[in-house]
């Protein structure tokens, strides 16, 4: 009996010999594990890294990357992946330390530093710094995912053609996005194009696309509108006969309130002009909360609201705000 159950066990070892040496193809490599910072850099990821990555976002929708902080279970996170990606050029202003400190023991890479410095607008407060919002311009995110894609190659050179491959076809994605966005926006009047907004965000959208950007907080949400500020912004807002103002979805609304009752007050009537999205995508599994929806969804809204013409369900069909 001893002997029989021996004899059983022999030739299964042979047989699992056979399978691990003979023509039987590898096993392929598990994914390499990704953690992003913001949910655009990790769309990115996903896009170029397909299935060769699983990736993680520590900053889901509606949060504000310039006041946040890790939490401990994205260090457990963070120690744990294979590759690390965050945005860089003062945007995670909180956890920079952090990730100076992380670079020394893992992989860990700022990919908007990798964007040519002579494309970037300064920091309107701190000389020698930049406007870190460089998503949304997409030619400008271009050069984020080349970064993103450089990043995996290096930590995966195996699947160095099928990164390469997926990010061409994202890349051509982006251009066309692009395409659209200049097309749309140039239906609004010219005397509309002005985009008023609580922080601002969207200074790289203003000088890709032809507009006047005003926000009320400057480039990060950290520092406080002043009282002045708000009536000066009144003022424009009545002088200019701005009929339209933004919400975002990672900053608070309270500013943005605070000048629409301004002008009320003025006789001047301002409504909202919808939600966009600035510093985070929309929801997880939506069209919107991808870079591709998101960057879709604020285009046509805004110009939709400035009285141009669009596609209410954007560029492809998948908007499903209804805008
Ligand atoms: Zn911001």
């Amino acid at each position: 009996m001893v002997f029989a159950r021996r004899g059983i066990l022999k030739s299964a070892l042979i047989a699992v010999t056979v399978l691990l040496s003979g023509g039987v193809p590898a096993l392929s490599a598990a994914p390499l594990t990704v953690v992003a910072t913001t949910g655009m850099i990790a769309d990115a990821a996903r896009a170029v890294g397909g299935d060769a990555v699983t990736v993680t976002a520590l900053m889901g929708p509606g949060v504000d990357p310039h006041s946040y902080r890790q939490t401990r279970s994205d260090i457990v996170a963070m120690a744990k992946a294979d590759l690390v990606l965050w945005h860089g050029l003062y945007l995670e202003a909180q956890m920079e330390d952090f990730f100076a400190d992380l670079g020394k023991k893992r992989r860990v890479v700022a990919v908007a530093e990798a964007v040519d410095k002579s494309r970037l607008l300064g920091h309107q407060n701190y000389a020698g710094r930049y406007d870190p919002h460089v998503w949304m311009d997409p030619a400008l995110w271009t050069g984020v995912v080349v970064a993103v894609r450089d990043a995996l190659t290096e930590a995966q050179p195996a699947e160095a053609a099928a990164f390469k491959a997926n990010a061409e076809a994202y890349l051509a994605e982006l251009a066309a996005l692009d395409t659209y966005s200049r097309e749309v926006l140039a239906s609004v009047p010219q005397g509309s194009r002005v985009l008023l907004t609580a922080h601002d965000a969207f200074s790289y959208f203003g000088r890709a696309y032809g507009y006047e950007v005003i926000g009320i907080q400057g480039i990060s949400t950290q520092s406080e509108a002043g009282l002045n500020r708000v009536s000066e912004l009144v003022d424009l807002l009545v002088s200019r006969k701005i009929a339209a103002v933004f919400v975002e979805s990672s900053v608070s609304d309270r500013n943005i309130r605070a000048l629409i009752e301004g002008a009320a007050a003025k006789g001047h009537e301002v409504r909202i002009g919808g939600e966009l999205f600035s510093d985070a995508m929309g929801e997880t599994g939506t069209y919107e909360g991808t870079y591709l929806g998101m960057i879709d969804h604020n285009v046509t809204l805004i110009t939709r609201a400035s009285g141009g013409t669009a596609p209410a369900d954007g560029r492809t069909g998948r908007l499903s705000a209804g805008l």
